[in-house]
């Protein structure tokens, strides 16, 4: 098991250059046990359609069920690679370096000799001048503190509840539009959506595509199986010994079983992927969908729906021939999930 999660990883490496992994932590390693969960529904509603359904359906109708085979078999294949994708890609992190950078700073002040010396200079000593700095210094160790009066640039539209840049006071970053800490990875995330259990990882700028993959291909999974196999169980069900025997009783068992749970899944997932499509159109996340019922937000949410194709490509990429594929759209096509664009309003630009 170790092994293959391990060629995975690699795999997962060699195809998305630029990418990372999210890291194995306490959490995720409990959280696997959805991870198995899931995997074992989709080898479940693998039982009804393709094993008791498809697969003996080749006799009376050979390039039917060969096609229907083909199909369902490309599905199952599309699944599990975003799935996979999700699971193990790292959302994406606001690093320290960037909330430096963007004030202007080099890259690594905190600790170093350089830090000591920029503080000498901005006499830190006057605590009211040191807090407008947006410096504070213990012993060697100097690092930003939020304050109003630093000035962020143009592109972080962004601000807290109090008009504020908005500021992570466990990761020590300003936060770039649309990145949230992440209770259960412990950092920020960039344009965190969600913690979602099921992929056990946060899903966020990079693993935004797969997720969403992920949940349609799930729900036309679950529709095929739901659709194709209630006339097999019906007729298995209907068998008198001895045309049944225990192994194919508890086949019959298994497949009732997959096709029920396939069944109430699919309902689920109908709700789940109206909910996400009309996100993935508006350009939005789950938390900005709560966040836009905010004045304080709203603009700066609102701002970032540029109209459906744009706000799609935005996610899935600019070649519409492989928003159906799990691939990475690079940052040329989607971004780097700090810089956004927004179409104009009246909002003032700081
Ligand atoms: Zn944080």
């Amino acid at each position: 098991m170790w092994s293959a999660c391990m060629r995975v990883s690699k795999w997962i490496c060699w195809m998305y250059p630029g990418l990372e992994l999210t890291e194995c932590s306490l959490t995720r390693y409990a959280g696997l046990l959805a991870v198995v969960g899931v995997l074992v529904v989709v080898a479940l509603g693998y039982v009804p359609l393709v094993v008791l359904t498809l697969w003996p359906w080749r006799r009376s109708h050979p390039v039917l069920a060969t096609l229907a085979l083909l199909l369902e078999h490309v599905l199952l294949l599309l699944l599990l690679w975003s799935y996979a994708c999700a699971v193990l890609i790292d959302p994406g992190r606001v690093t320290r370096e960037w909330s430096f950078a963007v004030l202007g700073w080099p890259l690594e002040l905190r600790g170093s000799p350089e830090a000591a010396a920029a503080a000498q200079q901005l006499h830190v000593d006057d605590p009211t001048r040191e807090m407008e700095r947006g410096l504070v210094r213990k012993g060697h160790d100097v690092r930003f503190v939020p304050n109003q009066h630093i000035r962020l640039p143009a592109f972080v539209l962004m601000r807290n509840r109090s008009g504020r840049y908005r500021y992570c006071s466990k990761c020590l970053v300003y936060k770039p539009d649309r990145a949230h800490h992440c209770s259960t990875l412990g950092r920020c995330v960039l344009k965190m959506d969600h913690f979602c259990p099921w992929v056990n990882n946060t899903v966020g700028f990079y693993n935004h595509k797969f997720f969403f993959q992920f949940l349609v291909y799930a729900l036309l999974t679950a529709l095929t199986v739901g659709a194709g196999a209630p006339a097999t169980l019906l007729q298995r069900l209907a068998q008198q010994p001895p045309d049944v025997t225990a192994a194919t009783a508890a086949l019959t068992i298994v497949g009732l079983v997959g096709w029920v749970m396939c069944l109430a899944i699919g309902c689920a997932l109908l709700f789940f992927v109206s909910f996400h499509t009309y996100l993935l159109l508006k350009n939005r996340t789950t938390i900005e969908a709560y966040e836009v019922s905010d004045p304080a937000k709203a603009e700066a949410v609102e701002a970032l729906d540029r109209g459906p194709l744009l706000n799609i490509v935005s996610v899935l990429g600019d070649r519409a021939c492989t928003w159906l594929l799990p691939l990475w759209p690079g940052v040329d096509a989607v971004g780097d999930g700090i810089h956004w664009a927004y179409r104009r309003t009246g909002m003032a630009f700081v």
